[in-house]
């Protein structure tokens, strides 16, 4: 399928009430995640482990991809026992590298200007939220962050959209989530929300990549609208 072609977003934000937004690769700049569990941490984990960075980078790998899409992925505390490293403390090292994606203040500012509600609801564990919301200043614009693990189920799985929903009391019809996780949108129109937008390039240092399946952006400001 040819991911060069931009399904637009076409929809009116007078049908909508709830926003919904993911925080890694959607309003982050995904490369401080690819860049710290893809290198920095084989680089910190093969010096521990007298391993070279690229077979510590490989074992790395592995390992990551046995747990994709569960809660364990996310769960600082798992990586720090299974890695023998203290997880937040590396991440706190490298911190200079979380970045706010370009428009998404002024998206934010926009939607507090026409009266919506706004959830950051993301998979990331809560000392990463913190992390990242002490650095970039964004927990302000939020109405709840609601991290996976209180939820009890990943993103990816249609349940937990049923039980944000007991959480956040939404109408699913009139919300809109925003993602960089074609899975969580599939779970999420498995659910039937009702609008949902693609996120299509997560890392400031990769090319844009368009969905096939759903609307799409590059940056927020396709949303001021
Ligand atoms: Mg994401």
């Amino acid at each position: 399928m040819p991911t060069t072609i931009q399904i637009k977003p076409d929809f009116s934000w007078s049908a909508i009430d709830t926003i919904l937004l993911d925080m890694d690769g959607t309003l982050l700049d995904k490369y401080f995640d690819d860049f710290f569990w893809e290198e920095y941490v084989p680089k910190i984990f093969g010096e521990q482990n007298r391993m070279t960075p690229e077979q510590a980078r490989k074992e790395l790998l592995k390992r990551y991809q046995a747990v994709e899409s569960t809660l364990q992925w996310t769960d600082l505390d798992y990586w720090s026992e299974q890695l023998g490293l203290d997880i937040p403390e590396l991440k706190c090292k490298v911190d200079h590298l979380i970045q706010v994606h370009p428009f998404v203040l002024d998206f934010l500012q926009f939607i507090r200007k026409i009266g919506k509600k706004i959830h950051l609801v993301t998979n990331a564990h809560s000392k990463t939220l913190e992390i990242k919301l002490r650095k970039t200043a964004l927990g302000e614009w939020f109405d709840r962050n609601v991290c996976a693990e209180e939820v009890g189920e990943a993103k990816e799985h249609p349940a937990f959209w049923d039980r944000l929903e007991g959480i956040l009391h939404y109408d699913r019809k009139r919300t809109l989530l925003a993602d960089d996780t074609a899975k969580v949108l599939r779970s999420a129109r498995e659910y039937e929300m009702g609008f949902l937008i693609f996120v299509a390039r997560p890392s400031s240092r990769l090319p844009v990549r368009y969905s096939h399946e759903f609307p799409s952006i590059v940056t927020f400001d396709e949303l001021i609208f």
